[in-house]
């Protein structure tokens, strides 16, 4: 068959390879890559993919399924979409199809560009201010249409010259207090008029946009800076300590890009910080700032992704501020992308594929778009910082707070000294209970930061020494007294607080260690008149819980915020002078090559919550080890010297960002052949890879929902392009799959583990 024109499809399946169609000739002008097809796959089934090539190879098999329908008529992905999603896919050695999963809203039948109507109204003519006048002066007898015309007015700031503007019929009825009765009268008398509109073109009115704010002198440097180096390079590292006013540096940035017409994407890597910065963002820059994460439901995600594609001068998104997914939103025209917190693990998705980096994926979309990059951090990752150190980024550094305030005094709460003197309050040193006190004591507010949720990490048989562990992983089971049971943090298995031990039927049972849910009932009791809430994974499972705890501490309704990582970073209140870290000891203590460079940022994070407005701050840390090195560096705020002492470590034992590492995950439900196959894998990588190659080894969660784990880790010479090595990698899963047996084991791979 000559002249025959292929397509290579993506699928949303876990399923190795490219999936190659024929176009029947009925179809050939409506196949173009980016638009939604539907395919035969397996049996009768027919599956939505999305064409992501167009060519004349025809794939080695013989009877190449034809394609069966198309559902766009517009390509649903834009060019630039699809280059990342096959840059995702190869570099982080996953499927297209799991790139596309995570990137499309799960139902992408809500994508179609038919627009949903919705009524709005605006005036029946473009009157002028006289007319309108005229209007309301005769009107005066029927107040409540009096005050509905006025709500229109003041809604779209028609007196200020802005235009005929339609506002939505329900925003405008709530604003007025009003009824559909009242404004029949009005659209009676010809004074005001009902559209019906596509629903993304609701305009939220911009009439209360605010100038920017002036830069200090500092902060002057440090823009000029950025600006001067993004000459020459397209990524700037932005060094600037907590509070020193990085975020107005990033809203000239992006005022600037807005100007010459340009999209801008703002990067968080937590959802609860996404509270605070949109409305600082929305304040100067209105209607055009939308705001993306994976709180939303498909169709919300649907109407910011439209909002974003339609490119709109009124009523598109030009702004968007977005955790990871939000890289995968569909701009055709990026001029700037900021990430703020740029060290932060969360931009790395763990589980399931694709395991990408949002930092790195969002690097690699700038440069597609052309557009320039800002990493944000007060204390930025070794392998940015490294980046910068070289010359490969550029680099602005901001060494002080806004407002000329000192950075927080770090104490130390030392706890071991504290137990032996019997000094220590229920989990409190007295160091922490007097700063606590004198806040409280001028109305000032405290955060208190422990990295474990719910009330002890597990409990014991003070008898026997029996521990509850999940029956499905190798963990102990957390307690939670709130709802008085024992919970699985692995699997969310839930089992009764048992009232004996297990082994030995005694009734001693007791709690070991504390959370964050322990910390609130005993802060309770020793501060009983402070307000005291919880912000953790928790508290937080609403949607709106997070807005509602934010502005709580921010209206002063609490006095006392206990949280996880979630409070630690970005968040800005005005009154809050003292912060307290419960135990830096299990921070420090995780088996990992990056816990050193995590909790000195965690405790920089924490600390940096501390004395932003008016006077210094004050940090307690609890530690059972005041003199270790990472404790010593946060106490003096030394960034430079944790960097160094970490790139120097790091190169001596070969680790990111002097090596790159690939890991591979291997899982089976019997211990005894996944160590046969996982030890199969080992000694074919070893063959190739020699002493690169570490394991296989068990993690320290060895099982989990019944699997068992186990480990092994490639490190790569930096110099060399991965390609050649990832290859090696992939096809030697591919040659442990075809051994007998193997179709029961579960493998991943984790591209730059963070
Ligand atoms: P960072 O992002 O570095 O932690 P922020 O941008 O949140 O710092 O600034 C800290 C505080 O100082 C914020 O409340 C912010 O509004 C205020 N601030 C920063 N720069 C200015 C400025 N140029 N003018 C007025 N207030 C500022
Ligand atoms: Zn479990
Ligand atoms: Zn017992």
């Amino acid at each position: 068959m000559t002249n025959s024109r292929f397509a290579d499809i993506i699928l949303p399946l876990a399923v190795r390879g490219r999936f190659t169609y024929r176009i029947p000739d009925g179809l050939m002008d409506r196949v173009q890559p980016g638009v939604r097809v539907t395919v035969p796959f397996g049996g009768r089934n027919l599956y939505s993919g999305i064409v992501c090539s167009i060519h004349d190879i025809a794939p080695e098999i013989k009877n190449v399924k034809l394609i069966a329908g198309v559902l766009d008529d517009i390509p649903l992905i834009n060019a630039t979409q699809l280059n990342l999603w096959l840059w995702i896919s190869e570099y982080y050695l996953c499927n297209e199809g799991e790139v596309m999963k995570a990137a499309l809203p799960s139902d992408t039948s809500l994508l179609d560009f038919k627009p949903r109507l919705e009524t709005f109204v605006e005036l029946y003519a473009k009157y002028t201010e006289n007319e309108l006048n005229a209007f309301l002066d005769k009107l005066k007898k029927a107040p409540k249409q009096v005050e509905l015309l006025s709500a229109y007015i003041r809604l779209t700031g028609y007196a200020k010259g802005t235009g005929i503007i339609p506002v939505s019929k329900s925003v405008l009825l709530a604003e007025a207090h009003s009824s559909q009765g009242i404004l029949d009268a009005l659209l009676g008398k010809s004074i005001l008029t009902q559209v019906s509109l596509p629903v993304s073109r609701i305009v939220e009115s911009d009439n209360f946009k605010e100038p920017i704010k002036d830069l200090s002198e500092a902060q002057t440097a440090a823009y000029k800076s950025i600006s001067s180096q993004f000459v020459e390079k397209d990524i700037v590292l932005l060094h600037g300590v907590t509070s020193s006013g990085k975020t107005e540096i990033y809203i000239h940035l992006i005022e600037e890009q807005l100007k010459l017409g340009k999209q801008v994407l703002y990067m968080l890597p937590e959802i609860a910080l996404t509270t605070q910065i949109i409305l600082r963002l929305k304040r100067h820059f209105g209607g055009i700032t939308g705001v993306y994460h994976s709180r939303f439901s498909d169709a919300e995600k649907v109407e910011i992704w439209k909002r974003v594609a339609e490119n709109d001068p009124v009523s598109g998104y030009k702004l968007i501020l977005g955790v990871r997914s939000s890289i995968f939103l569909p701009f055709s025209n990026l001029g700037l992308i900021i990430i703020d917190e740029e060290h932060d693990g969360s931009y790395k998705q763990h589980d399931p594929a694709p395991r990408y980096h949002a930092r790195d994926s969002a690097i690699m979309l700038a440069s597609f778009h052309k557009a320039k990059t800002i990493l944000g951090s007060a204390s930025p990752s070794v392998e940015s910082y490294n980046n910068a150190v070289n010359g490969k980024y550029g680099l602005t550094d901001l060494k002080e707070r806004f407002g000329l305030i000192k950075l927080p005094a770090i104490i130390i709460g030392n706890t071991r000294e504290a137990y032996r003197k019997k000094q220590m309050v229920s989990h409190f040193t007295p160091e922490l209970l007097q700063a606590m006190d004198e806040a409280l004591g001028k109305d000032e507010q405290i955060i208190l930061f422990q990295n474990r949720r719910g009330f002890s990490p597990y409990i014991e048989c003070s008898e026997c020494g029996w521990i509850p562990v999940c029956i499905q992983c190798a963990v102990n089971l957390t307690y939670h007294k709130g709802i008085s049971k024992l919970v699985c943090h692995y699997c969310g298995y839930t089992t009764e607080m048992p009232s004996k031990c297990g082994n030995c039927h005694s009734t001693s049972m007791v709690t070991k260690g504390f959370g964050t849910e322990k910390i609130e009932d005993e802060i309770k009791i020793v501060f009983p008149s402070a307000h005291v809430a919880r912000m953790d994974q928790d508290t937080t499972r609403n949607k709106n819980s997070f807005n509602k705890i934010i502005r709580a501490f921010e209206e002063r309704r609490i006095d006392i915020l206990i949280g996880t990582q979630m409070i630690s970073k970005g968040l800005d209140f005005e009154n809050l002078t003292v912060v307290g870290v419960l135990n830096a000891d299990n921070l420090l203590n995780y088996p990992d090559f990056r816990a050193h460079e995590r909790s000195f940022q965690l405790m920089e994070q924490v600390s940096g919550r501390a004395g932003r407005r008016q006077k210094q701050g004050k940090v307690v840390i609890q530690t059972s080890d005041p003199l270790n090195r990472i404790i010593r560096l946060v106490i003096r705020h030394d960034y430079v010297n944790m960097f160094r002492m970490q790139a120097e470590e790091r190169m001596t034992f070969n680790y990111p960002p002097f090596c790159r590492m690939v890991k591979i995950i291997i899982k089976h439900k019997d211990r005894v052949q996944l160590n046969y196959f996982s030890d199969l894998l080992g000694r074919d990588l070893k063959i190739i890879f020699g002493k690169r190659v570490l394991g296989p080894e068990s993690p320290v969660i060895s099982q989990v929902q019944l699997w068992y784990i186990k480990t092994i880790l490639i490190k790569i010479e930096r110099e060399k392009p991965p390609a050649k090595a990832k290859m090696l990698i992939v096809e030697a899963i591919e040659r442990l799959e075809k051994e007998k047996g193997a179709s029961s084991l579960k493998i991943a791979v984790d591209v730059d583990p963070y």
